[in-house]
């Protein structure tokens, strides 16, 4: 997604990358180029798509990789995913065993719940936050 002259550590980097299972919050190294793993806590596949969402869409969205939501895009769904970065406007909950990233003009309407979240000025909320350690997904 962003071409970068790439150092000797970005190359070794690139060969791993940390995925969360969205079912159950385990954290995951996967190779790169790996598109779904076994949990080996609960067992279910993690799948392990990057969701690049640049339109409105009316479902859930659940990988073990990152799912980015572009500024004109609305989510009417819940997000669970390893990383969550929200430019546009979520209506639904988002889950993330990871980072929850609210950039300026981000709207969520629902709960968050991650081990991280940035916001930056701007973003709005309206729901509960519950952030710091891994969160346990809601049934
Ligand atoms: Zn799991």
């Amino acid at each position: 997604m962003i071409g970068l002259a790439l150092g000797r550590r970005q190359a070794v980097d690139r060969l791993v990358r940390t995925a969360a299972c969205p079912y159950c919050g385990k954290e995951v190294t996967v190779a790169r180029e790996a598109i779904s793993v076994p949990c080996a806590a609960c067992n279910r596949r993690i799948e392990l798509e990057d969701l690049l969402v640049a339109e409105n869409i009316g479902r859930d969205l659940m990988t073990g990789a990152s799912v980015l939501v572009r500024a004109e895009a609305v989510v009417s769904g819940n997000i669970c995913a390893g990383e969550i970065i929200v430019h546009g406007t979520v209506r639904g909950n988002l889950w993330s065993a990871g980072r929850v990233e609210l950039a300026r003009g981000a709207r969520v309407n629902g709960d968050i719940r991650a081990r991280h979240l940035v916001l930056e000025e701007g973003a709005s909320v309206s729901g509960r936050l519950e952030i710091g350690l891994p969160p346990r997904r809601r049934r």
